[in-house]
């Protein structure tokens, strides 16, 4: 037997119950693996309250996580028991002390990342990956704004920003947040629980504005964020913390200065193996230099993920959340 997090009807977090299940030998082309840590993200959480529709119910929860795997499905080739892995897609299930999903969907994990790291780095360093350097491919010398700067994707992307010579303006809501992002590399950070942000942003790019926005706020910031950009800019809206973005007329992106917008997913990056294999390399090669260094900020036991997730709901946390089963 093995447990797993499970949720029969979406709602709060009283919803996530810890259950018994049968250890399920994998089917062609898929791994079990034993995990050692799982990652938290706010995509659980939507998933959990019903905004994104789980396949079959009950569900379990959690993409994310870092293990060894202990049993392999025929026909996997570059994958064996014993090896150190990584996963950041697949199957709803990942809250579990064993996970069974594709192959295709993990990764080796390299000497220098250990468990907690990659747990707690997968998902969000991936789509940091697509997201400054493939959605818009950033240079070095740009500007831009990144919302919730001070959280498990945003601290990420405060480093990786630094390290390619890009302005970051990052959004917080307090000053111990303002000041972590800073830490972590921002150029400049903005209370939108308080200031103006428009108006600092105009002050801060001498009535530049921003090559791009990167928005995973949704509903609150949407409009403001059209305001903070150049005319001909992109716009990339790629979460929902505040509420989905809907019932937009795109004559909005005519009149805030012909934009354009996109509504990118780490599923449509990585959607091949060798497209999965290519953003791995460079994430990785990014924390073997140093450039990156991952803060594994809150630990809970797998039982407490109820607890866990309320602190991410509730704009607590700061930096990455790893679940320990
Ligand atoms: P975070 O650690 O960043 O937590 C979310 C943060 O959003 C909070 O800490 C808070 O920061 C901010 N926030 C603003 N408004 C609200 C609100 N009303 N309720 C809750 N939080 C709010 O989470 P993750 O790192 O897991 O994910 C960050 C975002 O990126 C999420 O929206 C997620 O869905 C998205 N995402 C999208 C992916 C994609 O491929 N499209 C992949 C991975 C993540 P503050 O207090 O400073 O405002």
């Amino acid at each position: 037997m093995s447990q797993r997090i499970q949720f029969a009807k979406t709602g709060g977090s009283e919803m996530l119950e810890l259950v018994d299940v049968a250890l399920d030998a994998p089917a062609a082309g898929e791994v079990r693996i034993a995990n050692k840590a799982i990652g938290l993200n706010f995509i659980d959480i939507y998933f959990r309250t019903g905004l994104y529709p789980a396949p079959a119910m009950p569900s379990g929860l959690g993409t994310e996580g870092a293990g060894v795997v202990d049993a392999v499905g025929e026909g996997v080739t570059h994958l064996k028991e014993g090896d150190r892995v990584a996963y950041a897609q697949g199957p709803l299930g990942a809250y579990a002390e064993h996970h069974t999903l594709p192959a295709d969907k993990v990764v080796k994990l390299p000497d220098f990342v250990d468990f907690e790291t990659a747990a707690a780095s997968m998902l969000k360093g991936l789509t940091v990956q697509y997201l400054l350097r493939q959605t818009y491919e950033l240079k070095g010398g740009e500007t831009i704004l990144f919302h919730a700067a001070a959280g498990g994707v945003g601290s990420i992307a405060c480093q990786w920003a630094k390290a390619l010579g890009v302005k970051l303006i990052g959004t917080v809501s307090s000053q111990d947040k303002a000041d972590l992002a800073m830490a972590n590399g921002a150029w400049a950070t903005i209370n939108y629980t308080e200031e103006d942000v428009v108006q600092r942003v105009r002050e801060l790019t001498n009535g530049e504005m921003c090559d791009v926005v990167y928005d995973s706020v949704g509903k609150d910031t949407w409009e403001m964020s059209l305001d903070c950009l150049k005319p001909r800019s992109l716009m990339v809206s790629f979460g929902n913390a505040s509420g989905p973005v809907d019932g937009v007329n795109i004559g909005i992106l005519n009149k805030k200065g012909s934009l354009f917008v996109t509504r990118p997913s780490l599923n449509g990056y990585a959607d091949t193996r060798e497209r999965l294999e290519m953003m791995c390399e460079d994430f990785f090669a990014m924390l073997e230099s140093g450039k990156i260094h991952i803060d594994v900020a809150n630990r809970y036991p797998l039982k407490d993920v109820g607890k866990a997730q309320d602190a991410l709901q509730s704009r607590q946390t700061t930096g990455s959340t790893v679940l320990l089963p």
